[in-house]
């Protein structure tokens, strides 16, 4: 018999839609539009005074950067260094690993975090700061992920807010590694990431990318 009368193969399904292991979810332009606008508004809501802009080592420092710039406005910068007590215990208890170094006692403090995610660090850092005696406590946070969030913290300024997926760049790490790359990308597959990091080189530009409002 010839093949001719075979019945028609039956046409290979589909290869699965394949997930990628890295998506872009804010480009650099985007990043930096949104930086713009909170440096604004921290410019107009802190007039005639000089809060102090505390940040969390590590992964908040290259928004602090990008911010103070984006601010323009006469202020003091410290750093603290924090780390999880028991990191398998969400307990939210932190060591103190490096303190600031500036007193906060009538002062106007600002804390400048990366992300926000269960909320535990933020807390507890907030109550330490408040006992020294601030005249006022406001939190900027550049990334809110608040379907993790286990203890609720107002956030006085809030950039973006995120979905629950690992995000690397703009200060945030990678094994401690990629804090300087200029747009945020979510991590669906660490695993394959980590085994090829090159995966992480994607285009730059977002074509559905939040943009700033041109007023
Ligand atoms: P939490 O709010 O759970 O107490 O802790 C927030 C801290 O965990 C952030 O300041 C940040 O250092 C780290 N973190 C949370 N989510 C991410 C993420 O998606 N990527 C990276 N690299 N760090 C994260
Ligand atoms: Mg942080």
């Amino acid at each position: 018999m010839s093949s001719a009368d075979a019945p028609d193969q039956e046409p290979a399904p589909p290869e699965a839609e394949e997930r990628p292991a890295v998506r872009l979810l804010v480009d650099e332009e985007a990043v930096q539009g949104r930086v713009a606008e909170l440096g604004a508004e921290l410019r107009a809501d802190y007039q005639g005074v000089e809060p102090v802009l505390v940040s969390v080592l590590r992964g908040g420092v290259v928004f602090l950067a990008d911010l103070v710039r984006a601010a323009a406005m006469p202020c003091l910068v410290d750093f603290m260094a924090i780390s999880r007590f028991d990191a398998s215990k969400e307990t939210g208890v932190v060591r103190i690993e490096k303190d600031l170094e500036l007193d906060l006692s009538g002062a106007h403090v600002l804390v400048v975090e990366d992300i926000v995610d269960t909320g535990l660090t933020l807390t507890y850092l907030l109550r330490v700061l408040a006992a020294r005696g601030p005249v006022s406590l406001r939190v900027c946070a550049l990334l809110d992920r608040r379907a993790r969030r286990i203890v609720d913290v107002p956030l006085s300024y809030v950039g973006f807010e995120v979905p629950d997926v690992f995000l690397v760049g703009y200060g945030l790490d990678l094994d401690e590694r990629e804090r300087g790359r200029r747009e945020l990308l979510a991590v669906d597959d660490l695993e394959a990431v980590r085994a090829d990091p090159t995966l992480l080189d994607l285009p730059t530009r977002a074509d559905d990318a939040w943009r700033p409002s041109r007023a």
